[in-house]
C-alpha cells in the first residue's frame, strides 16, 4: 500500500464575523495515500468546503497540523488541482485556449506542454472541439475540459469540490463516470466532496463522514467493490452496494444539517 501523502492531524476552523465566531472544524484527524481516491461525505454546511480549503491552502487552520509528503517521506508542497460545481471556463477563449490557460499564466506555454494539453484532448475525447468554444460544448464536456485545463497543469492532488453537482441527473452519472476513469487511469490522488451518497460510493476507494458543524470525522468507511468493469453502472450494481449505502445512509441520519 503506498505511503500517505497528505496527513491531517487534529485540525480546527472558526470564522470569525461580526455575529461572532462560527465554528466549522474541530479535531479532524486523516490521512490520504498516493493514487487513493478519498469521498468526504457529511451534511449540508458542516464545514466540507472550509476543509477542501484548507488542504489546498487557501485558509489556515486555528489549530492542528497538515503536512503534505513526498513518496520518500519527505516534506513537500504538492501542486493542487481545484474543480469546482461550476467549470468557469472562459467563454471568449476556444477550449484549447481554456485548457492551456494555467499554462499561459505561469509562462508555461512551451510546445511541450501545449502538445501534453493536446493529447489530453485527444484522449479524452475533446480533441475535435479544441478551436470551439464552451457555449458550443454540452454540460458534461465542459466539465471534462475544467478536468483537463486542471490535469494539464499536472497536479499531485485533485480536489473536487461537488464538481458534478450543476449537471442533470443523466449527465451527471455520465460525467461523473468518465472524469472517475480519468483520475484513475492518471494515478491521481483525489478528494471528491459530495452530499451525492451513490456518487461517493461508486468513485471512491475510501469515504470519510464528517459529523454537523463544527464537523469532526465521524467515520471511515474503505470500499470494496466486486465488479465486473470500470463502469460506473457496474460499480452502481456491485452486490456490496447496498450495503455501504445503508451505512452512510443510518451515519448520516443521525446527523443534524
Ligand atoms: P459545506 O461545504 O459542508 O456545505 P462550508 O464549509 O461551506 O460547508 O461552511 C461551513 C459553515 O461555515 C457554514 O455554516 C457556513 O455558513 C459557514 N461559513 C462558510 N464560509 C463562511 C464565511 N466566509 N464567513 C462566515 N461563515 C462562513
Amino acid at each position: 500500500m503506498n505511503a500517505p501523502i497528505l496527513q491531517l492531524h487534529n485540525i480546527s476552523y472558526s470564522y470569525h464575523s461580526l455575529d461572532g465566531e462560527i465554528p466549522a472544524l474541530t479535531d479532524i484527524s486523516f490521512s490520504v495515500r498516493q493514487g487513493e481516491f478519498l469521498a468526504v461525505v457529511g451534511p449540508s454546511g458542516c464545514g466540507k468546503s472550509t476543509l477542501l480549503s484548507i488542504i489546498a491552502r487557501l485558509l489556515t487552520p486555528e489549530g492542528g497540523t497538515i503536512a503534505f509528503r513526498n513518496p520518500d517521506g519527505s516534506l513537500n508542497y504538492p501542486k493542487t488541482g481545484y474543480m469546482l460545481q461550476h467549470d468557469h471556463l472562459l467563454e471568449w477563449r476556444t477550449i484549447l485556449g481554456n485548457v492551456t490557460l494555467g499554462l499561459e499564466i505561469n509562462r508555461q506555454k512551451t510546445p511541450e506542454r501545449i502538445a501534453f494539453a493536446e493529447k489530453l484532448l485527444e484522449d479524452y475525447d475533446l480533441y475535435k472541439f479544441k478551436d470551439k468554444h464552451p457555449g458550443e460544448l454540452s454540460g458534461g464536456m465542459r466539465q471534462r475540459a475544467a478536468l483537463i485545463r486542471t490535469l494539464v497543469m499536472n497536479p499531485d492532488i485533485l480536489l473536487l469540490d461537488e464538481p458534478f453537482s450543476a449537471l442533470d441527473y443523466q449527465t451527471r452519472l455520465a460525467v461523473s463516470g468518465d472524469i472517475g476513469n480519468i483520475i484513475r487511469t492518471t494515478g491521481k490522488t483525489a478528494i471528491l466532496i459530495t452530499h451525492d451518497l451513490s456518487e461517493a460510493i461508486s468513485l471512491a476507494d475510501r469515504i470519510i463522514i464528517l459529523t454537523g458543524r463544527p464537523a469532526t470525522v465521524k467515520k471511515e468507511v474503505a470500499v470494496t467493490l466486486t465488479k465486473t468493469d470500470d463502469s460506473l453502472l457496474a460499480a452502481r450494481s456491485a452486490p456490496e452496494f447496498q450495503h455501504y449505502f445503508n451505512l452512510l445512509w443510518k451515519e448520516l441520519s443521525h446527523e443534524k444539517p
